[in-house]
């Protein structure tokens, strides 16, 4: 779940780049259905994004802009003066000058920042980051609700060549979903059922219920 852009807390979550391996994190625990291994922290983690504590504090935080399929660049180009009047003026200004995706230090797409920090998507509303290409959707003036790496967050997924990998990704500023979600006692899976049907369809969900159910 989410208010809007995910941002890539890569100095946060992966202080040694230069050697370490995500595979070494999904095989030593993980499940699998169909052709994604999905880590076991998605089942056992509790999850509830609290807005009134965090502030959407995802859109605003991080190294880099949100994770962007290239689908989704064509889909903002085009959807992208239907979004703008929910937009900042800064943010209108760092699309109409370099465009709705820029590159993060791996050479991926991802949404552009605002003066490095916020992601160029974002407005706010009594201090807290919302997503203007969501609010479009709400509106009813686009078919595209946000970057699908925004809505299945704080599960981020690696492609390779064979498989794509789900993860956990842990960020202090979602301490309190961690809270929340143990008070309501309401894992990742099923907090980002929604996203993960967008994501893979029913019936990848449905196994991946099957899977769990079994053990
Ligand atoms: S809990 Fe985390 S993922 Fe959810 S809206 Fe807040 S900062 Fe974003």
């Amino acid at each position: 779940m989410s208010t809007g852009t995910r941002h890539t807390a890569y100095g946060y979550r992966y202080p040694e780049l230069g050697t370490w391996n995500p595979l070494n994190e999904y095989l030593c625990s993980m499940i699998a259905v169909d052709k994604t291994l999905i880590s076991d922290d998605i089942l056992n983690v509790r999850f509830i994004c609290d807005l009134e504590k965090c502030h959407g504090a995802c859109c605003v935080e991080g190294d880099a802009g949100a994770p962007l399929d290239e689908e989704e660049i064509s889909i903002l180009e085009d959807n992208i003066d239907a979004v703008k009047p929910y937009m900042v003026q800064d943010g209108i200004e760092v699309i109409e000058k370099n465009g709705v995706f820029d590159y993060d230090m791996f050479g991926h797409f991802v949404t552009p920042l605002v003066h490095d920090r916020e992601c160029a998507f974002v407005y706010f509303e009594d201090g807290t980051a919302f997503c203007a290409i969501e609010k479009a959707y709400r509106e009813g003036l686009i078919p595209f609700t946000k970057p699908i790496s925004c809505h299945l967050y704080p599960i981020r997924i690696s492609g390779y060549k064979e498989f794509e990998a789900l993860n956990y990704h842990e960020w202090p500023i979602c301490d309190q979903a961690l809270k929340k979600g143990k008070v309501n006692n309401v894992p990742l899976y099923i907090f980002l059922k929604d996203a993960l049907i967008r994501k893979y369809g029913k019936e990848w969900y449905e196994k991946l219920l099957l899977t769990i159910e079994k053990g």
